[in-house]
């Protein structure tokens, strides 16, 4: 008997959502390539509003200074590259947020994303694809035994799902836009075109506004995936890393296969723990890790 029945459903639901997630992406033609935890470049977060990383864990390893992954974004560009090819990855993320990000119930400092990027695609081609993911998932969650044990009803998503832009989210409910915004609806709704990390694409024809979205899960939930088409020009990424003043050292080598030149390109990343949160309406995200990665919460194992 198990310690605790509930944890066990809510791992199964965990364990459904990528099974489904496996068979989606390789119906789809999607090569799945194993996750790197350790480069010398990685994602900087930001500037993006929605993050609050202390700093990038690093560790010296044979005289090198390697990185933990934040996200997998930039070997996503290389190796869409290298490919040709739509690639997806379950990659764990180490994020080491501020203690505080405890309250906001959605943060953990060590998760995992479904991430996948696809050669030559628009926004909407991405937008498109996670449609079906989640029209996909109804009939997958329906079959699933572990909600009648949680005592729940499967979400049943409706799409297409809303489109908004983010300033006018920002108008109608503030700049912090989400979690009101969240709240108010009863499906999840997408909200494009952030000022965000310089690896997602400006729109050249109107300066300021970018080829980027969020998708948001309703009822309070909040941040779903972010994703946006990308800069692929080595002397765009230059300007926009220049206007962002990262501190270059950490994306020399980076910056090498960027001057190669880089596939146009569009992805995004979904958290699987913030997925089967939402699934299985889980009060607090750690609620559904087995070992919690809950920022300001102390590890017991
Ligand atoms: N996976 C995201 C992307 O593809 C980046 C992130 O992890 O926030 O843009
Ligand atoms: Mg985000």
């Amino acid at each position: 008997m198990a310690e605790d029945e509930r944890l066990v459903g809510k791992l199964t639901v965990a364990s459904d959502v990528i099974n489904a997630a496996v068979d989606f992406f390789h119906d789809e033609g999607f090569i799945q390539l194993l996750p790197v935890m350790l480069g010398k470049s990685t994602d900087p977060l930001g500037p993006d509003p929605g993050s609050s990383v202390i700093k990038t864990a690093e560790i010296e390893y044979l005289g090198a200074k390697l990185r933990l992954m934040n996200s997998m974004i930039l070997h996503k560009q290389v190796a869409v590259r290298k490919l040709g090819k739509k690639i997806w990855i379950l990659s764990p993320n180490i994020r080491l947020e501020k203690g505080e990000r405890k309250t906001t119930k959605k943060h953990l400092f060590e998760f995992t994303q479904a991430d996948f990027e696809i050669p030559n695609a628009k926004k909407e081609d991405v937008m498109a694809l996670v449609e079906r993911f989640y029209k996909k998932l109804n009939k997958r969650m329906r079959k699933s035994e572990a909600f009648t044990a949680l005592g729940i009803e499967p979400f049943k998503f409706k799409t297409p799902f809303k489109v908004y832009e983010t300033h006018k989210l920002e108008e109608k409910y503030g700049a912090d836009w989400e979690a009101p915004a969240s709240e108010a609806a009863k499906q999840p709704f997408w909200a494009l075109c952030h000022k965000r990390e310089f690896y997602d694409k400006e729109d050249v024809s109107n300066p300021g506004h970018y080829l980027n979205y969020d998708l948001v899960y309703p009822l309070g939930f909040g941040e779903a995936l972010s994703g946006g088409e990308r800069e692929s020009d080595y002397k765009r990424i230059l300007e926009r890393m220049g206007r962002d003043k990262l501190s270059m050292d950490i994306y020399t080598a980076y910056l090498k296969e960027a001057e190669q030149g880089f596939l146009p390109s569009a992805g995004a990343g979904f958290g699987i723990e913030r997925l089967v949160r939402f699934l299985t309406k889980e009060e607090h995200i750690g609620g559904v890790q087995l070992f919690r990665r809950v920022p300001g919460e102390d590890i017991t194992i």
